[in-house]
């Protein structure tokens, strides 16, 4: 009998609906987290009485109503929608591209004289698109193209959109109705009292230990443990023996202000090359802050390398080919459970991260699953 059912490394929300959902069946976890703190990229640190999104603006938004009731069961939501605005030199436009945007580019007042504006812009494309420009331009015409798209998109990836294969942008939704809600989804908002007390709820009742990579201690932890549930990056769990995955980073420059209200919207997103960051985040309209102080993080794209934290697998074929090498590895361990983005690779939103977890939940208990696993093997 080892000291706990589950050694969870990683304290994101991957590990901490784990964590909560053993912990409700009566298993015991130990959390052990490289950061000195737990929460992942959703934790929020306390500046001038603002939850400050530490990793990044966090929206919580999902169509799925358990998802939906689940987070509410562990706290209250605001009514937080998001409605992002675009800065072009100066020149504010609505997001995401809907009548205001196209109003206030045009001077035109209906969907069809929008329409027919796109119609026409768009059609200089013809053929197939032979890179992100050309099926920017055939999606959304050449002025959004332009103002909204184009700088953006080359500070996001470090290159020119001629340059960037047409499949990035599948499609760039255009809607021809007066509504600058970005998400479609059911239901959106903010947790009250911001993302820690969601984290507090999920890891009660767990041992943790802050502070500590795993890989650096595997040895012990995994004695300790009936089980791993890994939620760090695959490549580095295997030793990075087929090479690195790539990915992209963010650089994060946070500033209090001594005034209260500095861009009237919790999300700006600069669209022109020139201007260095690509967004810049007023934290406290997430909550409709009144503090007398302000904190603005600008965010600054950036290649990834080693130390840097990992935020955007970059899902091409060559990543995606040697990750399939790191995940029929992973599908060989008997008492590993890889899960959450950077296990598994992939952009996930904070309610797909959650399905995944409870999914993972139900599968058969882990030594059951071993115990096939070795049948399998000897048949
Ligand atoms: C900039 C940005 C903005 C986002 N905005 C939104 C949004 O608005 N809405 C939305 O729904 N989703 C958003 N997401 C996605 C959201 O962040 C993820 O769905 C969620 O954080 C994934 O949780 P996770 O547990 O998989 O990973 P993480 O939160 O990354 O947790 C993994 C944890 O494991 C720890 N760890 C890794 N390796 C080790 C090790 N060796 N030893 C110990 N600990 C280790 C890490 O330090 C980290 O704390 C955003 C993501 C980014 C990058």
């Amino acid at each position: 009998m080892k000291q706990y059912d589950y050694v969870i490394v990683g304290s994101g929300l991957f590990a901490g609906v784990w964590a909560y959902l053993a912990n409700k069946q009566g298993k015991k976890c130990l959390v052990i987290e490289k950061r000195d703190h737990l929460g992942g990229n959703i934790y929020c640190e306390d500046v001038e009485g603002i939850h400050v999104h530490k990793y990044g603006a966090h929206i919580f938004h999902t169509s799925n109503r358990e998802v939906w009731d689940f987070v509410n069961s562990l706290a209250e939501f605001n009514r937080y929608t998001n409605s992002p605005v675009a800065n072009y030199k100066g020149e504010m436009y609505n997001m995401p591209f809907n009548m205001n945007t196209f109003s206030k580019m045009w001077g035109i007042s209906t969907p069809q004289e929008a329409k027919d504006i796109i119609a026409s812009q768009r059609s200089s494309i013809t053929g197939e698109p032979k890179n992100l420009e050309e099926q920017a331009i055939s999606l959304v015409g050449v002025d959004i193209y332009q103002k909204l798209v184009k700088g953006y998109t080359e500070k996001q990836w470090g290159r020119d959109c001629k340059e960037l294969p047409a499949f990035i942008i599948k499609r760039l939704p255009v809607r021809y109705t007066y509504d600058n809600n970005y998400f479609n989804d059911l239901y959106q908002g903010i947790p009250i009292g911001g993302y820690n007390v969601i984290i507090d709820k999920l890891f009660e009742g767990c041992d943790v230990e802050t502070g500590v990579d795993y890989l650096e201690n595997r040895e012990k932890y995994d004695a300790l443990g009936d089980c791993i549930v890994y939620t760090g990056t695959i490549d580095s769990y295997y030793g990075y023996q087929y090479g690195k995955l790539e990915y992209r980073s963010l650089r994060f420059e946070s500033q209090v202000l001594d005034i209260d209200n500095y861009q009237g919207v919790a999300v700006v997103n600069y669209t022109d090359r020139e201007t260095p960051y690509t967004r810049v985040i007023e934290h406290k309209h997430f909550e409709f802050g009144t503090q007398p102080k302000t904190v603005i993080t600008r965010e600054y794209p950036a290649d990834w390398e080693e130390g840097m934290e990992p935020y955007y697998p970059v899902n091409d074929e060559k990543n995606q080919d040697l990750y399939s090498q790191y995940a029929k590895l992973a599908e060989k361990e008997e008492r590993v459970i890889f899960g959450g983005r950077l296990a598994e690779y992939k952009y996930y939103d904070m309610d797909k991260v959650i399905l995944s977890a409870w999914n993972g939940r139900k599968r058969p208990d882990y030594k059951e699953r071993s115990r096939k696993k070795r049948i399998n093997k000897k048949k």
